[in-house]
C-alpha cells in the first residue's frame, strides 16, 4: 500500500473536542443544553445502528437528545405532527427525521418532511433554503457528509484551491453539495453520474476523486491519476463471502473480519486503488465518523443562531 489514509476517527474526535466547550458555553448561557430531536420510523436494522452511534456521540459531547418512534405503519400526517411539534418546541434546536423512510409512506415522503423541518433546526442541511444559501456560500447548516468531507480534507491537509476535483454521485444528501463545497474552495468541479461515458477517463483527469456512487468497488485503478487524493463515501454491507473475498482477496484482514462477523462494509473504492492513490480514506473510519461529528457541530451551531436570533 502507498496511500496516506486520511484518518477520520482522528478528525472526527478533534471535531467532538472542539464542539464539547461550545456546548457546555451554550447550557451555562441559555440555562439549558442544546437539543437534537430525532425521529425514526420503522425498524431498519441500519437505521437502529446509524441512531445509536449519534445518540452515543450527542450524549458524550454534553447535548440533550430524544428520540422519537414511530411504528412502520405510521402515517406521512402523523410523522409531520411529530415535526411540527419539535418544530415548536424551545427544547429542541436541531431536528433530524431519520432515512430511509418506510416505503409505504408514499414517494414523496422524505422531501415532504425535509420542507417541513424548520430551515433553522434543519441540522441535516436539506432543507431548499438551506441548500440555497449552500449555492450562495453563505450557509449555517450543511450536509454533514459534504462537510464532514471537507473537515477531513482540510485538517489533512489535502489542497483543495486550483485542483481538477471529480465528483462520481449526484444525489442531494452527498454528491451536488460536495461538488458545491469544493467549487467554493476554488477547485474546478466535475460531477458525474450514471449517464456519464467513459467515467474512467474522466476520473483519471483527478486530483481529488470523491466516489459516492453506493456500488461496492466500483472505482478501481483505472479510475486514478498517481498520487491522486480519493475520498470514497460508498458504504455497502456485503454478506456475500465469495463478493467480499474478489473484493478484499484471499488471506486479508477484511476477509478475516468478515468470517468473525458474518459481513463487512465496503466502500465504492477497491482495495487496490492504495496501490496508486496519493491519499486515501478508508471505510470504514474514513468519512463516516466524520458524518456524525458534523451532526454535533451543526447542532450546536443552531442552538447559538437561534439564541443569537432572539438578541440573547
Ligand atoms: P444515491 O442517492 O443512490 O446516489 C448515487 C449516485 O451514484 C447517483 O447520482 C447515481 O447516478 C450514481 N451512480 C450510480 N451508479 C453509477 C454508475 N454505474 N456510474 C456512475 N454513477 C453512478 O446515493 P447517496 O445517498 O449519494 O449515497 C452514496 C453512497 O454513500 C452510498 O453507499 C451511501 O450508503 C453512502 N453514504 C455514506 C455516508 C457516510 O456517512 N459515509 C453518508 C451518506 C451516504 P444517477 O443520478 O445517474 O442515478
Amino acid at each position: 500500500m502507498s496511500a496516506r489514509l486520511l484518518d477520520g476517527t482522528a478528525v472526527a474526535a478533534q471535531i467532538r473536542a472542539e464542539v464539547g466547550p461550545r456546548v457546555a458555553a451554550f447550557a451555562a448561557r441559555a440555562r439549558r443544553p442544546p437539543g437534537l430531536g430525532i425521529v425514526l420510523v420503522g425498524d431498519n436494522p441500519a437505521s437502529e445502528t446509524y441512531i445509536a452511534g449519534k445518540v452515543k456521540a450527542a450524549a458524550g459531547v454534553g447535548l440533550r437528545i430524544d428520540l422519537e418512534r414511530l411504528p412502520a405503519t405510521a402515517s406521512l400526517a402523523q410523522l409531520l405532527g411529530i415535526v411540527e411539534r419539535l418544530n415548536g418546541s424551545d427544547v429542541y434546536d436541531g431536528i433530524l427525521v431519520q432515512s430511509p423512510l418506510p416505503e409505504a409512506m408514499g414517494a414523496g415522503a422524505e422531501r415532504r418532511v425535509f420542507d417541513v423541518i424548520h430551515p433553522a433546526k434543519d441540522v441535516d442541511g436539506f432543507h431548499p433554503i438551506n441548500v440555497g444559501r449552500l449555492m450562495q456560500n453563505r450557509a449555517t447548516l450543511i450536509a454533514c457528509t459534504p462537510s464532514g468531507i471537507m473537515e477531513l480534507l482540510e485538517r489533512s491537509q489535502i489542497a483543495i484551491a486550483g485542483t481538477r476535483a471529480v465528483v462520481i454521485g449526484r444525489s442531494d444528501i452527498v454528491g451536488k453539495p460536495t461538488a458545491i463545497l469544493l467549487l467554493h474552495r476554488h477547485a474546478t468541479v466535475t460531477m458525474c453520474h450514471s449517464r456519464t461515458p467513459d467515467l474512467p477517463a474522466i476520473a483519471r483527469e483527478a486530483d481529488l476523486l470523491v466516489a459516492a456512487i453506493g456500488r461496492p468497488a466500483f472505482v478501481t485503478p483505472a479510475f486514478i491519476k498517481g498520487g491522486a487524493t480519493v475520498v470514497d463515501v460508498g458504504i455497502t454491507r456485503l454478506t456475500d463471502r465469495a463478493q467480499v473475498e474478489r473484493i478484499v482477496g484471499a488471506g486479508s484482514k477484511r476477509l478475516q473480519d468478515f468470517e468473525r462477523r458474518g459481513s463487512v462494509v465496503i466502500g465504492d473504492v477497491h482495495p487496490s486503488v492504495a496501490e496508486v492513490a496519493g491519499a486515501l480514506t478508508p471505510v470504514p473510519g474514513g468519512v463516516g465518523p466524520l458524518t456524525v461529528a458534523m451532526l454535533l457541530k451543526n447542532t450546536v451551531t443552531a442552538a447559538e443562531e437561534r439564541f443569537k436570533a432572539r438578541g440573547r
